[in-house]
């Protein structure tokens, strides 16, 4: 038999579905580790998903999406964003995942350099590392509320590299980026002629203050936004995002969803159509909820004298339990205490002495959870 693919298998497995498919081996687990809302889809996007299913939309769309659908997004971000794009710079995804992979296939080539923030979502560095280029990571230090900094960007751009990737809010420190920032990192990918994708599917999910999208402050082109219905409208298994770019990326992401997936589900599409057109109040009672959750557990943990990063939005908790190996605390912690949680070296090499705690799960379980890593630690009231 032929050798597979040097690329695929070195590819290094999440260390969070690692967690998960452990958990799910395992009975009376509380599960922390995933970043999956609790909630059911709202009842008017499921109506849209039967009625969409009923009326036909059972076959192959265009590469890039229905046509109703990017031009809902079109209007949905210009009022959001305050900005004048047609459906023609929307790419409709195979969730924000697939518009993160599918654009840093089309950004860029073997050998190129992108960097990636260090804490982060692991996805960045696998895509990456699928087209043989190199993830640069930039420190998230917690000295700078785990911001990126414009001076430790400078110091890593090399004739090599082609685009930088930001995340806000991000997973899984809960940080918001803010507008002054926002623009600093706009006009430093423009000063090294980089391409930005700058991943906002958290943007609906704030606890305080204002999420700053990127896109306003493109001036040439060079930002491409992802967004996504998993988190903001509990539609994670619906697997739809959207990238917002000028048109000449989105045309070759339409080009390499048609190698890779061809097209997102219509039935989904349509949902998602209806996710848009319809009350947004459920973003706002589940929003709610999570923050409750926020709360709830983040004065457990103070009580327990447990160190965490405040989050001002996503729905994580990036606890500091000052471990050598996360990995191995992980393990240790779901045998010993029937609780998943996600390792903090899964989000690059700065995260091992840390832990990320889904505040989307139940609230029950949430607390639950903290009393079981308080007696982990040792720690008491
Ligand atoms: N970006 C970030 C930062 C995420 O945490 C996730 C999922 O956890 C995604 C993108 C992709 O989500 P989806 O593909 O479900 O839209």
């Amino acid at each position: 038999m032929p050798s597979l693919s040097k690329t695929i298998l070195n590819l290094e497995e999440s260390g969070i579905r690692e967690i998960m498919n452990l958990a799910l081996g395992m009975e009376d687990v509380i599960r922390l580790e995933i970043g999956e809302p609790q909630f059911d889809t709202p009842e008017h996007i499921i109506e849209a998903t039967s009625q969409a299913a009923r009326d036909g939309f059972t076959k192959y769309t265009a590469n890039l999406g229905l046509l109703s659908l990017r031009e809902t997004i079109s209007n949905h971000v210009n009022n959001r964003f305050n900005l004048e794009t047609s459906w023609e710079n929307v790419a409709v995804s195979v969730g924000g995942v697939g518009a993160v992979s599918s654009l840093i296939r089309v950004l860029a080539d073997a050998g190129d350099e992108l960097l990636i923030p260090s804490i982060a979502w692991p996805n960045y560095k696998m895509a990456i590392d699928c087209i043989d280029a190199t993830p640069v990571f930039y420190k998230l230090d917690p000295n700078n509320d785990f911001l990126p900094s414009i001076e430790n960007l400078e110091s890593l751009v090399t004739p090599k590299t082609k685009v930088l990737v930001i995340n806000s809010p991000s997973n899984p420190l809960g940080v918001v980026i803010p507008q002054k920032l926002i623009k600093e990192l706009v006009e430093f990918a423009k000063k090294h002629d980089l391409f930005l994708i700058s991943d906002e599917v958290y943007e609906e999910i704030i606890f305080e203050g204002d999420h700053i999208s990127t896109l306003p402050y493109d001036t040439d082109g060079r930002v491409i936004g992802v967004f996504s219905f998993s988190k903001t409208y509990a539609m994670t298994g619906y697997r739809l995002g959207y990238a917002i770019g000028n048109k000449e990326i989105i045309k070759e992401v339409g080009k390499f969803q048609e190698v890779n997936v061809m097209n997102a589900c219509g039935i989904a599409q349509k949902a998602a159509e209806a996710a848009l057109k319809g009350s947004q109040d459920c973003i706002r009672e589940m929003v709610a909820v999570y923050k409750d959750n926020m709360e709830a557990a983040t004065r457990l943990m103070d009580e327990y004298e447990i160190p965490y990063q405040q989050p001002t939005g996503a729905f994580y908790l990036w606890v500091n339990i000052g471990c050598k190996d996360a990995t191995v605390f992980a393990k240790d912690f779901l045998v010993q205490h029937k609780v998943a949680i996600a390792p903090g070296n899964t989000f690059g090499p700065e995260g091992s002495p840390y832990i990320r705690i889904s505040l989307a799960s139940k609230k029950e379980d949430i607390l639950e959870g903290i009393h079981r890593l308080a007696v982990m630690l040792g720690k008491s009231k």
